[in-house]
């Protein structure tokens, strides 16, 4: 079932990472798609958004699309070093001789998200998928037979499946009557990214260093990651600040003098300042099975342990191997079982992630008196128990592990 204005059986609103890697992934399964974008094609995509891309995200690109996840290691760089300090004093350091993961593919790579979009548009071109630009899905009907979707412009769309790839503000979401309710991050988090040329894989002193209670920054927690082409500046505001007038220009000028020195003052290249959101939809599916809500669509997580973009696109292929098996199935019901089980499974990761994100929130929020104890205790301790250093170390990304049932991907 097309449409008059598509030809592909499928139809994937949003062109940001999740969109495009959902139509990479149903190519790579013989299937074409359509992507309908809001935006037009000249948009400003810049902005202080993902840039630490896990493995198992690299692998699945790779598979996709063979070159595309090598093309981000290559971007990328590891940094070697991670290290945390405590109101001052170094309590953990480690230094990695190799970059870990599996074959060509690292443990992870740090990568701004918009040269990650950037690869995914030249997949995208190199095997014809059209993003249809200025295309904003306004109404979303779905019956048993599939999808009539209208755009803003007045163009009608038909397709046999939908993937709702639309961001936190998704119209897909609405469309469907998915509800979208949770909560909100106490405080406040200043984001800016300060370039430096010089940074690049394998350049002598790249580390992630998290910095609690920094007297650099007047107390409140600092985060510093290296990415090719400059840094990511993570402060942490505390009770009382006004996060508007912390990250204007001439304050953040201060910050970045007293956290990384003189010389980055005028490298300042993106400010921005959020509260973060822990949300997820109560259904990722319509009521005919017709729709499949991926990424921000789906779950807004704070970026701690880098889960967003990262699980938005293990949603992204796993949607793509569902529509893949429904096309070919001989009846519906068999078709409905794979799309109920696409949401069957990345709710349960989504639930996972965010318990995982809101784990690390909490901890970096929390003043309640034990966690307070248990931190300055580590601390004191971390000189002569490197456990306890690492705890600390480790505890701002929440926990480790994947969720229970996935199939692709860790998260
Ligand atoms: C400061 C910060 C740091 C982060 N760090 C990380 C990290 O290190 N690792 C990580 O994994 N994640 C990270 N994230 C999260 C990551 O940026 C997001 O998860 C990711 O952008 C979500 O991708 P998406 O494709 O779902 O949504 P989006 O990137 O929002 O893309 C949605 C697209 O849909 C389009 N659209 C919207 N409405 C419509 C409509 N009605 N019709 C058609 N098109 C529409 C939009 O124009 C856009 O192109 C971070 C986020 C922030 C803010």
């Amino acid at each position: 079932m097309s449409g008059d204005t598509n030809d592909a059986p499928v139809l994937v609103a949003g062109a940001g990472p999740v969109g495009m890697t959902a139509a990479l992934a149903l190519h790579a399964r013989g299937i074409e798609a359509e992507i309908l974008e809001a935006e037009p094609e000249d948009r400003d995509r810049s902005g202080s958004r993902a840039i630490y891309v896990h493995g198992s995200t690299l692998r699945t690109l790779e598979k996709i699309h063979p070159g595309l996840g090598a093309d981000l290691v290559e971007e990328g760089l590891v940094w070697p070093t991670r290290r945390t300090l405590y109101r001052g004093k170094e309590v953990f350091s480690r230094t990695y001789d190799s970059p870990g993961g599996s074959g060509d593919i690292p443990h992870f790579t740090s990568v701004p998200q918009v040269v990650t979009e950037q690869y995914m548009h030249g997949a995208l071109q190199d095997i014809g998928v059209d993003i249809h630009w200025e295309a904003e899905v306004e109404t979303v009907e779905t019956s048993t037979d599939g999808v009539h979707v209208v755009t803003a412009d007045g163009r009608e769309w038909d397709a046999e499946y939908l993937v709702g790839s639309d961001g936190g503000g998704s119209t897909v979401r609405k469309e469907i009557g998915a509800n979208f309710e949770g909560d909100q991050s106490e405080n406040a988090f200043i984001i800016a990214d300060v370039e430096d040329e010089e940074i690049e894989d394998g350049h002598p002193g790249l580390e992630r260093m998290f910095h609690y209670d920094a007297p650099e920054a007047d107390g409140r927690n600092v985060l510093l990651v290296p990415f090719t082409g400059g840094w990511r500046l993570d402060i942490q505001c505390i009770e009382g600040d006004d996060p508007e007038e912390l990250s204007n220009d001439e304050q953040m000028r201060e910050f970045v003098r007293d956290v990384m020195g003189e010389e980055y003052v005028d490298k300042l290249k993106w400010v921005s300042s959020y509260y973060f959101l822990q949300v997820m939809a109560d259904t990722f599916v319509d009521e005919h099975r017709r729709v499949m809500l991926a990424g921000e669509a789906a779950h807004l997580l704070a970026p701690f342990g880098a889960r967003g973009m990262n699980s938005g696109i293990a949603d992204a292929d796993e949607a793509a191997s569902a529509i893949a098996v429904a096309l070919s199935a001989r009846t519906n019901a068999v078709a409905r079982d794979e799309v109920e089980l696409y949401a069957a499974r990345r709710e349960k990761a989504a639930e996972y992630n965010l318990n995982a994100a809101g784990q690390a929130l909490e901890y970096l929020q929390g003043d309640d008196p034990v966690t307070v104890l248990r931190k300055e205790a580590a601390a004191e301790m971390a000189d002569y128990f490197e456990t306890a250093g690492e705890w600390l170390d480790d505890a701002p990304y929440g926990p480790h592990g994947a969720p229970p049932i996935v199939s692709t991907g860790n998260y």
